[in-house]
């Protein structure tokens, strides 16, 4: 296969690193205090890649402490110098941009079109968006300053992506950040942390601890953080809500979802076809916005899942390097475990399983794209978050039946709306409680726009100038202010 050259550049960065990584702490490399190392593993073929630092409590502090010296003078640094670094990392980024994306797909099982085509040049995007909010933001949002020092905590689904987004509002706003990416994928992260030294980012103003579960807690609940920003699980969110609790601590979190693509029957169906395929099997459908609930008006529902099912056929899944997978590997065990126990629920409260005849490799964390028909509304697999390739279809008869099943959930991060009458869908739109809606598209992003949830899936906005108000706070007294008085 290609694997073995396509793997080279990333497996050469490894290899230059002795395969080890430590903490990037104050712009240095440190062991970690605990001594302690785990390993990163490529999903595709289990294979060892690297051995990445457990950070501890005393790391975490250290991280606070060169994040709070180093805020003194970012703060400080006017918009138009900020936005030089960040328009610094966007071109770097673009520079390594392969070397990105194969990392990215080694550490994460993701397929190379994505990271290629959609991962990395979203984060340059995002960087480069964020460079012109720097130079803005002493006009645009005069009265407010930077919140201090930020804890960000990103999940594994797009590891550097998620970094992007947390990294680059923040600066952006003048703060200074200590950021632990997830434990099955820290090597993107990693790879930044080298950007910002190669560019000359300030000592401090970057911080990468490396770890798991805990190291997130230390991070929680170190008193020298003013924000912590989390995307993650709604259970992760929900500890994390209650430690922040009473201290102070600015939170916005982006947790879970379980998303609707509704599809009334005057719908371009071929089109809707495509819609499901990206909104349920991109990125093996380990997508918190990921549209795994599909609503079909009655009358054109075989049909659909008719032409679904001859549409999954040809999927192809396998080796995420291969430019020609559509679906790589899950990212971990333990998550495919979580996918089989949930598709095993499925079938045991009656809902219909649908697999392609073809077998996914038998090595490796692979699960083949599911269908799921004659789903019960209040049914686990139509409630539950499954984080995998799996669809859970249900009909629907009017429009007002389609908003309440749309509705049905404790989620509401996204929806998709597919009909051919503008009218019902913007009328559709403005009943589903949701916090970013498409009509006839889906998982179209863009650093401009901000994203985030309802309910369940969370609080607080990323991108667009939306996303910027998570990261400043209302000066105590304005410097334009006193400036002119004096
Ligand atoms: P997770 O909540 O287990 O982990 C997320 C991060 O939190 C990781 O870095 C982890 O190490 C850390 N963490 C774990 N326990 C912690 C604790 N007690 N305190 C502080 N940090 C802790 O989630 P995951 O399995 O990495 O990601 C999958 C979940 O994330 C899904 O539910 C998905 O919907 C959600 N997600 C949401 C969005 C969004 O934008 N809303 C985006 C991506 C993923």
């Amino acid at each position: 296969g290609p694997a073995p050259e396509a793997a080279k550049p990333a497996l050469e960065w490894i290899e230059a690193h002795k395969g080890r990584f430590g903490l990037f702490i104050g712009g240095k490399w440190r062991d970690p205090s605990t001594q302690e190392w785990f390993a990163s593993i490529n999903p595709a073929n289990a294979k060892h890649l690297a051995e990445v630092a457990q950070g501890g409590p005393d790391d975490v502090n250290e991280a606070v402490k060169a994040a709070r010296k180093a805020f003194a003078s970012w703060s400080k640094t006017p918009g138009h110098v900020r936005a030089r670094y960040l328009y610094a990392m966007a071109r770097q980024v673009q520079k390594h941009s392969r070397l990105f994306a194969v990392l990215e797909t080694l550490d994460n099982g993701k397929p190379i079109r994505e990271t290629r085509d959609i991962d990395i040049p979203l984060v340059a995007r995002h960087f480069y968006y964020h460079a012109g909010w720097a130079q803005l933001m002493e006009s645009e949002l005069s009265g407010y300053e930077p919140v201090g020092v930020v804890g960000q905590i990103i999940p594994w689904n797009f590891p550097l992506l998620m970094l992007a987004w947390k990294i680059a509002p923040a600066l952006a706003m003048g703060n200074t950040v200590v950021l632990k990416p997830a434990e099955f994928t820290s090597l993107t992260a990693l790879l930044f942390a080298e950007i910002c030294q190669n560019i000359g980012l300030p000592a401090g103003v970057v911080n990468i601890v490396t770890g798991d579960g805990r190291t997130g807690a230390a991070l929680v609940e170190h008193e020298g953080v003013d924000k912590i920003a989390f995307t993650g699980s709604t259970e992760i969110g929900r500890i994390i809500r209650r430690a922040t609790a009473g201290t102070g601590k600015k939170l916005s979190l982006e947790l879970g979802g379980k998303s609707p693509f509704i599809v009334f029957d005057d719908a371009d169906l071929d089109s809707a076809v495509e819609g499901v395929v990206d909104a349920i099997w991109f990125n093996q459908g380990q997508v918190c916005c990921a549209g795994s609930r599909l609503l079909v008006q009655e009358g054109v529902a075989e049909k659909l899942y008719r032409k679904l099912r001859a549409r999954m056929e040809k999927l192809r899944v396998g080796d995420p390097l291969d430019k020609a997978v559509d679906i790589g590997a899950i990212v971990a065990p333990v998550q495919l475990q979580k996918i089989q126990r949930l598709v095993q629920k499925g079938v045991e409260e009656g809902a219909e399983l649908w697999q392609p005849s073809w077998a996914v490799p038998a090595e490796g964390c692979f699960y083949p794209p599911t269908l799921f028909t004659n789903v019960a509304p209040a049914s686990t697999i139509a409630q539950e978050e499954i984080f995998g390739p799996v669809l859970a279809a249900m009909t629907f008869r009017t429009p007002e039946e389609a908003v309440r099943l749309a509705n049905n959930t404790r989620y509401g991060l996204a929806a998709s709306i597919w009909s051919e009458d503008i009218n019902l869908a913007l009328d559709v739109a403005t009943q589903v409680k949701a916090g970013t809606i498409w009509i006839n598209s889906t998982n179209l992003f863009d650093a401009a726009s901000g994203f985030g949830g309802y309910r369940e899936s969370g609080f607080g906005r990323e991108g667009g100038k939306e996303g910027l108000w998570e990261y400043v706070k209302k000066a105590e007294r304005s410097t334009a202010n006193a400036e002119r008085k004096t």
